[in-house]
Order: C-alpha cells, then sequence, then structure tokens
C-alpha cells in the first residue's frame, strides 16, 4: 500500500534526524539499543474516530501517538488501553462499557492488520524481541478500568482470550473490584472487595497483569498481599514529588519494589509536576473539569464533542506552561534513590492527558534518554528503565500463569 511505504520512509528520515547532534550519539546508540516499551497510552479512543489515521503523521497536541512517530521516536513497543470511565454501575453502564471496549480491542486488531507492515499485536514478552528484530511496533493490549468486568468473573479470561494482558483495577471512581484513589464519595470497600480478590485470583492464574495504577492506597496494599506476582503501576508518578492523590507514596513504592514490582513513571503535568493554582488556564480548566466530572459521562455524543471542542479550545486560549523532561526525570531519580534501579520505567499516558513541554508526542521520547545519560545513568540503567524491568515483571507474571496447580 502507497501511504504505508511512504510512512516507513518518512520514519526512517525523521528516527536518524531525533540524534542529530555529535554529542547525542551515545544516547542514540543506547537508544536504539534498547526494547524500549511505554506501557500506557489512550490512543485505542482515538482508532474509533473514523477521521484518525494511525498510519500517518499527525501532530500533538490533537494526537500524541500514531506508528510513523513510535519508529521515530525510536519506541518499539506500547501498551494501548481500552479504556472506559467509570459511571454508575447499572447493568445498562456495564454492558454499554463492555461494548466500548470490544470495539476499542476490534480497532486495535484492525489497524494493526490495516499497517501489518509496520505494527503488529503482541500477546508475550518474547513477541516484543521478534517483533521488534523485523522491523515493526509491537502493539500490546491493556485494559484500563475493570468496569467492563460488571461483576462476570468469567469476563476476565474472555478479555484474556481477545489479548489483553493487564488490567487497570479501576479508574477515577470506586467500582465492583477496589476503591479509586480519587473518588469524591472516599472508600466504599476499604480496599480490594470480595468480588476484587476473585479477580485478582484469576489474573494471577491466567498470567495477566495487575495495573495498580488509580487505585486508593488501602487497594494498593490489598493487591500487593494478595498477588502471587510482582504487579505493575502502569502509569504512575511519585507522590513525594507532586502530590496528587493518584500518584504512589515511598511508602507504596517500597512495598511495590518488595513485591518485585514496577512503577512506570506517568508523563502527565499534574502528575509530574503540583499545578500553579494561580493561574488563569488553571482557574479555567478547574470550571471545565467540574463539568466534565459533573455531566459528561451523560451526555449525547453530539454534546461531549460539543465539550470536547470547548476543552481543546480554552487549552489553546489560555495555554499552560507544561513540566519538561527534567522534571519527568526527577521522578525516575527518586524512585532509582528509595529502592533502586531495577523497579522503574516508562508510561506516558500520551492521549490520555500525557504529554511534557519538551516531549510532547511519541516521536520525542528519546528526549528522556538524553536526560537519563547526561544524569549519569549508565547503559545498563537505561536499558532497565526503557523495558527490561517492566518485562521481567511481565515474566514472572506469565510463568505463574503457567503453573496450572494455581
Ligand atoms: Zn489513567
Amino acid at each position: 500500500m502507497m501511504k504505508s511505504i511512504f510512512a516507513v520512509l518518512l520514519a526512517a528520515t525523521f528516527s536518524i534526524s531525533v540524534f542529530a547532534d555529535d554529542k547525542d550519539k551515545k544516547a542514540e546508540s543506547i537508544h536504539s539499543k534498547a526494547l524500549t516499551i511505554d506501557t500506557h497510552v489512550d490512543t485505542p479512543m482515538a482508532l474509533l474516530n473514523d477521521k484518525f489515521d494511525i498510519g500517518t503523521r499527525n501532530e500533538p497536541p490533537r494526537s500524541r501517538v500514531d506508528f510513523v512517530r513510535m519508529k521515530e521516536g525510536g519506541l518499539d513497543a506500547i501498551f494501548f488501553a481500552a479504556f472506559t470511565g467509570q459511571r454508575e454501575r447499572t447493568f445498562e453502564n456495564t454492558e454499554a462499557a463492555y461494548k466500548r471496549a470490544n470495539d476499542m480491542i476490534d480497532a486495535t486488531y484492525e489497524v494493526c492488520d490495516q499497517y501489518n507492515e509496520i505494527a503488529e499485536v503482541a500477546f508475550s514478552v518474547d513477541d516484543a524481541a521478534r517483533i521488534e528484530t523485523s522491523g515493526k511496533r509491537a502493539i500490546y493490549i491493556g485494559m484500563e478500568n475493570g468496569f467492563p468486568l460488571g461483576t462476570d468473573l468469567s469476563r476476565v479470561r474472555e478479555f484474556y482470550d481477545r489479548g489483553v494482558r493487564y488490567i487497570t483495577l479501576s479508574h477515577s471512581s470506586n467500582n465492583d473490584i477496589c476503591d479509586s484513589s480519587t473518588d469524591r464519595d472516599g472508600p466504599e470497600h476499604n480496599g480490594v472487595s470480595r468480588f476484587g480478590e476473585k479477580v485478582l485470583k484469576e489474573m494471577n492464574k491466567l498470567g495477566m497483569m495487575i495495573d495498580v495504577s488509580h487505585i486508593s492506597d488501602k487497594a494498593f496494599f490489598d493487591v500487593v498481599k494478595k498477588s502471587k506476582a510482582p504487579v505493575i503501576a502502569s502509569h504512575s508518578s511519585v507522590r513525594a514529588i507532586a502530590k496528587h492523590p493518584r500518584n504512589m507514596t515511598d511508602e507504596m513504592i517500597k512495598a511495590l519494589a518488595k513485591n518485585g514490582g514496577v512503577i512506570q513513571i506517568c508523563l502527565l503535568d499534574d502528575y509530574v509536576k503540583d499545578p500553579d493554582t494561580t493561574t488563569v488556564h488553571y482557574q479555567k480548566m478547574q470550571e471545565l473539569r467540574k463539568i466534565y466530572n459533573a455531566e459528561f459521562e451523560s451526555m449525547n455524543e453530539e454534546k461531549k464533542d460539543a465539550f470536547r471542542k470547548l476543552w481543546r479550545d480554552t487549552q489553546e486560549k489560555y495555554p499552560k506552561e507544561l513540566p519538561t523532561v527534567a522534571d519527568y526525570v526527577d521522578h525516575i531519580d527518586h524512585v532509582k534513590n528509595l529502592v533502586g534501579i531495577d523497579y522503574v520505567g516508562i508510561g506516558s499516558d500520551f492521549d490520555g492527558g500525557g504529554g511534557l513541554a519538551d516531549c510532547e508526542d511519541v516521536s520525542q521520547m528519546p528526549n528522556i534518554t538524553r536526560e537519563m545519560l547526561e544524569r549519569g545513568y549508565t547503559e545498563k540503567e537505561i536499558l532497565k528503565v526503557w523495558g527490561g524491568n517492566f518485562f521481567r515483571v511481565f515474566r514472572e507474571v506469565e510463568e505463574l500463569g503457567r503453573n496450572k496447580n494455581l
């Protein structure tokens, strides 16, 4: 297909220019040697929009991930999250979320089929290296929010069979599995529910990763206690640096490391740096956030589109000064100093709010490598952050899944 061949050629040109300076040669060499993975992007939402073409080059801020820019940024593998927002847990809403999650998974298969010379759906740890060697991008599937499961345990296996390799247990509100870190009404289950415990057991049995991003602190400690395998935080940052309740405390990071898991640091502005609450941008966005939280999920598609436009227009009119890659790497430093280099990685949240001043999209990810190198990180350490640590956890989870005595 002409368009796709063009996309590959374009990508090859850009991937050379990312590290044009001589001093960046070392960064380039390390970055291209690494098996790089970003464990959380919300790009499947964009796939449901007919106008979006993932095989051509798109522009930020509207789009931060496509196959062309993945290649430019030397990103070998990625987790596409099938995200559903939490709504009231009625039968109708649960079935709508179940359908939407399935639609996003279908769309992921479809685009990897459409652009099969540049991308391939991946299922196992070994798939990443195999697909990378063939010059393609490995696209894994995750699920953000266990809402589509409802209270039907059999759906865990069903989603595993569809290729889903992690489930983020909750999103911004409590669900039937566990409490969220940001539910306005506070905890409902005091951590993980009875049903949630069954879900964890089933995930361990299948060899599916448990994702603790978004869940409450108490739910997190319940999960590390119950899970027989190490767990991941697919997109979370450090609360000691940015106070958002969504971020992980030092105590949580220590427990995660003890469990053998990994925190994949998120690029979303407020999770990287505390927001400046005195700016006009902050006040305008707060007003919109209130409307989003109270009304968005119940809006019809027309109203949703109008709201999205209002959101974008406001962002453009009152742009925010975003944190930088240097602010971001402070989080990696913090985890390294707290528990060691083996427990930290990268999960951008691109297309779900992620993006920094100097890492606006997936093509600019080599800036993270450059910053780590400037701070004295060794090649071995950088390779661990870019995927070594995450794949170690993924492999342990896979191996547990093969243990039929569980
Ligand atoms: Zn998220």
